[in-house]
Formats: C-alpha cells, structure tokens, sequence
C-alpha cells in the first residue's frame, strides 16, 4: 500500500530544499502545496516575522469519519547548519549526504514521512480519523516556531511530534524543562600595582561563585552548565566586570527552579564575601513533561507500533523539543523517534527501512489499521 520508492524521492526532494533556520521560506511554500495538493484544509501564519525567519509555520487538517479522536502530527521543517546546499546519497540501504553538510533527517524524514502517509490514506481511500499536522519553523535554537503557533485553530488534543533519534518504535514519554541562567558580577576598578586593596575583583566573586556551584549532572534527572565566563581587562586594571551565562535541565521541575536559585545563592555568597554587587537573570526556556507508560496517548502509539510488528520501547530523552511548547499549551505531546541518526553533524544518516518505517506508523495511527 505505501509507495515507498515515492516516499524516499519526497525525502530526497525535501533535504535538497534549503531550509536552514530562519531561512525556511521555500520548504514551508513547498510542503504547503504538497498538502493542499492532496486537498487537505491549509494555512499558516505569520509567526516567523516576530523573530527573524521569512517561513511560516504551515497547518493543515484531514477531517476523517473515525470515532477516534483527531490527532496532531507534528515536525519541523528548519535544519541546523552546514544545511545548505545539501547533496543526498542511497547505498546499500542508508541515506547520508556527501559529507560537506547535514543530512536534515531531522526533521524532514518526519516531514516526508507525513506527507507521504497522507497520500496512501488519501489513495486508497482508506478510514481514518482527523488528522492535523504542523510543519514548524525555527525549531532548532530555541523552539521559536511552535513558541509563535498560533495553535487556535487546531482541535486535536494530542499529538505526536516526529523528532527523535532510535529506530522507529521509541516513544519518549519524559524530557526535560530548561532554565536560562545569565549574570552580571560588578566589582570596582583600581590600578592593580598601586593600590589594589582599593579595587573589588569581579572575576574573583565571579570564580568563587561558580566554583561552590552544583554543575554538570546534579542528580539522575537534572543537569547544569556554565559555559560563558566574560572578562578582559589589561592586566594592570582589577576587573570590575564579569558575565557569566549558563543553563540548568531537569525533569523535576521543583528542582529546575532550586538548581537555578542554588546557582544564583552561589554567586550571591560569593559577592558578599568580596563586596561585589550581582544582577541576575533566570528565565524558563521550555517546561517539562512526563507521561505514565499506560497512559492512553502512549498506549495508543504502543498499540498502533504493535499492529505494524515493531517492537515499541519507551524511552526518555535530555532534550526539548515541539513537545514541551504544545504540552504546556494544552495539547498532549509525546516525541516519536523516526530513525534519525548523528543529527546535527555532517555523518548524519537514516536508513530507508526507518523511513518507511516511520510512514508506516504515522498510517497506522491515522487509520486505526495495519500499514
Ligand atoms: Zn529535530
């Protein structure tokens, strides 16, 4: 039933389209009229024009007979860099690229994958359930895309958002929150041979601070980083300057929130010690989400893995992604893995039993069958 000859030349259509984030114009343009094509109801909106991308978010709608509730099919159609100019290879099976750019598996092997199960339901005439479907931009880099959505006008209440590493059959019921942690440590300057005592060390508050932080892996389930510590001066001045920006993830969020205000306690102890003065900004980049393994959304998609004979695996990622944003809007997300594999190098690679594979799964979900 499914053409998969078809569906691998969608793919290999879609990765040589140019969509790096922000620069998505021409891959939404695309898959828009690929779904209006196929007669679906489609539109989109002006999201990308509030941060910088000339794409647009694309929706569409499959309105069914099913007794099933509709279903939210979700991915995103920018790609990380090198994406550009992107020259797609098939051998023995595995799809990479010639090897001077990304693949963009992630995320078109979801895109293609949608696209192509619509078309085998819409064939071969088979029953289904209302299927929606978002193609989002400026995923990568901060979630901007679906963060924009105007999510109004979609009535699925659930949604699976084709995004994950793993072969087909990984449902990732649980990511992370993520939290932003950025400061400003403000000493006083003062000639650093001639009177010292005179002068307050931002970089010293500032080291001492992080030096008594709990980073890296806290716990099973939370994580922290500094990974911006800015200061330069001649080496005659006592640095009154120093920023720092940093993150925290957890699965938790009670202790997303104490990790970030330990980091801050840190920093604002160590300021005291010194006489510097700290400002400090903490802001949620995306929340958590956690689904039980019986939950029906889960069971679902378990059940829908069963009827095409993969064996399903639930799984929890360190990531975020579409998920967190929708979950926290109203919609029930879980993530799907399609086969992608060394995403966001230049060895990226998928195989096309994953491809297919993936198809499969968004077919068996629409229809309530077998693929
Ligand atoms: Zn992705």
């Amino acid at each position: 039933m499914l053409n998969g000859d078809r569906l691998l030349e969608t793919f290999l259509e879609y990765v040589q389209i140019d969509s790096e984030t922000l620069n998505e114009k021409n891959m939404s343009q695309r898959v828009a009229s690929d779904l209006r094509t196929l007669g679906l109801e489609v539109w989109t909106d002006d999201a990308g024009a509030s941060f910088g991308s000339n794409g647009v978010n694309v929706y569409a709608r499959m309105a069914g007979d099913s007794p099933s509730s509709p279903m939210l099919f979700s991915a995103h159609v920018d790609t990380v860099k090198p994406g550009n100019g992107i020259v797609p290879i098939v051998r023995d099976g595995i799809i990479s690229s010639e090897g001077d750019t990304i693949l963009a598996a992630d995320d078109k092997s979801a895109v293609a994958a949608v696209v192509e199960a619509l078309r085998t339901v819409r064939e071969n005439n088979l029953a289904h359930r209302t299927v929606e479907v978002i193609f989002s931009i400026a995923e990568e880099g901060g979630l901007h895309g679906i963060k924009n959505a105007d999510l109004s006008a979609l009535t699925a209440k659930k949604s699976v958002v084709l995004d994950a590493g793993g072969d087909v059959g990984h449902i990732i019921t649980s990511a992370p929150g993520q939290m932003s942690f950025e400061a400003h440590i403000t000493g006083k300057a003062a000639h650093a041979g001639a009177c010292p005592e005179e002068g307050i060390s931002a970089i010293q508050a500032a080291a001492a601070g992080i030096a008594s932080m709990k980073l890296l892996r806290v716990d099973h389930e939370t994580t922290a980083n500094i990974a911006v510590f800015k200061s330069e001066y001649p080496t005659n001045i006592v640095p009154d300057d120093a920023h720092i920006m940093g993150e925290a993830r957890s699965h938790d969020p009670q202790k997303l929130s104490l990790q970030t205000e330990h980091m801050k306690k840190c920093l604002e102890d160590a300021c005291d010690k010194y006489g510097a003065k700290l400002t400090c900004k903490i802001d949620t980049v995306y929340r958590s989400y956690r689904f039980d393994d019986d939950d029906p959304i889960v069971t679902e998609v378990r059940d829908a893995c069963e009827r095409i004979g993969i064996e399903p695996k639930i799984a929890s990622t360190g990531g975020g992604s579409d998920a967190n944003v929708m979950n926290y809007r109203g919609i029930k997300s879980i993530v799907l893995s399609t086969g992608m594999d060394a995403i966001h190098t230049k060895s990226e690679r998928i195989t096309v039993k994953n491809l297919t594979d993936t198809a499969r799964l968004c077919i068996a979900l629409m229809t309530g069958g077998r693929a």
